[in-house]
């Protein structure tokens, strides 16, 4: 004999158990929130826990939703970024400006940090913060290396992509991630010298490799952590 009712937008099943010696709230999915509870107790009382606790339940579901979210990662309140373009700032209210290439990034300190409002909104923020640091660093070192490597290409895209760090065109147009910017000083340099070796070489060949090793002899092992994404 189990108990439904629906909570907000949420599905509750009450379930009691001869062998459970307390009430306890799990989580199932996005919708369905399981209470088991013993045998003797009552559903008021098991009910009256779950509406205690269901602020805090429903910030589980927060979490567990902003991490299934395709490439979003979880920001604490300590988050910087390379070049430290990002400033978070407690406040009275949630917004962004940008000034003079810093993007301040107020949020009210009433709200939860790991509100799925909170962690949109500074992931927004950092999206701006890491074009302004690809615009500066990326397309300079870039220019850096081809000068330092004899290389040439035409021009240079700074794009926001899930998949690709980079990629050369056929006449010699070089996209890149600004995502890059997450990574070490190593392996963008590493991302970098592999598209700038593409303006000579179009294909993966063992030509192409080799040459990427003259410019880079650890381009294996930075090969690895950028697959890894550390
Ligand atoms: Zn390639």
């Amino acid at each position: 004999m189990n108990k439904k009712e629906i909570i907000e937008d949420f599905q509750v099943e009450y379930k009691k158990y001869t062998f459970s010696k307390s009430i306890k709230v799990t989580l199932k999915n996005d919708n369905l929130i399981l209470v088991t509870m013993p045998y003797f107790c009552p559903y008021k009382t098991a009910r009256e826990f779950l509406i205690k606790n269901f602020e805090k339940i429903k910030s589980f579901k927060d979490i567990e939703n902003f991490k299934n979210t395709k490439g979003a990662k979880k920001y604490s309140p300590n988050f910087t970024t390379k070049f430290d373009t990002l400033k978070i700032i407690p406040s009275n209210e949630l917004k962004t400006i940008t000034k003079r290439n810093i993007v301040y990034f107020y949020y009210n300190k009433e709200d939860d940090f790991y509100s799925l409002k909170v962690q949109n909104e500074l992931k927004s923020a950092h999206l701006k913060a890491l074009r302004i640091e690809a615009g500066s660093y990326l397309t300079s070192r870039l220019d850096f290396l081809a000068k330092k490597y004899n290389f040439s290409y035409r021009k240079v895209f700074l794009k926001n992509q899930k998949t690709r760090f980079g990629s050369c065109s056929f006449c010699n147009n070089i996209n890149l991630n600004i995502n890059l910017l997450n990574y070490d000083f190593d392996i963008i340099d590493y991302v970098l010298v592999h598209e700038l070796v593409h303006t000579k070489i179009k294909n993966h060949s063992k030509a192409f490799w080799l040459e990427v090793e003259k410019y880079c002899p650890n381009y294996k092992e930075l090969r690895k952590k950028l697959k890894n994404g550390s």
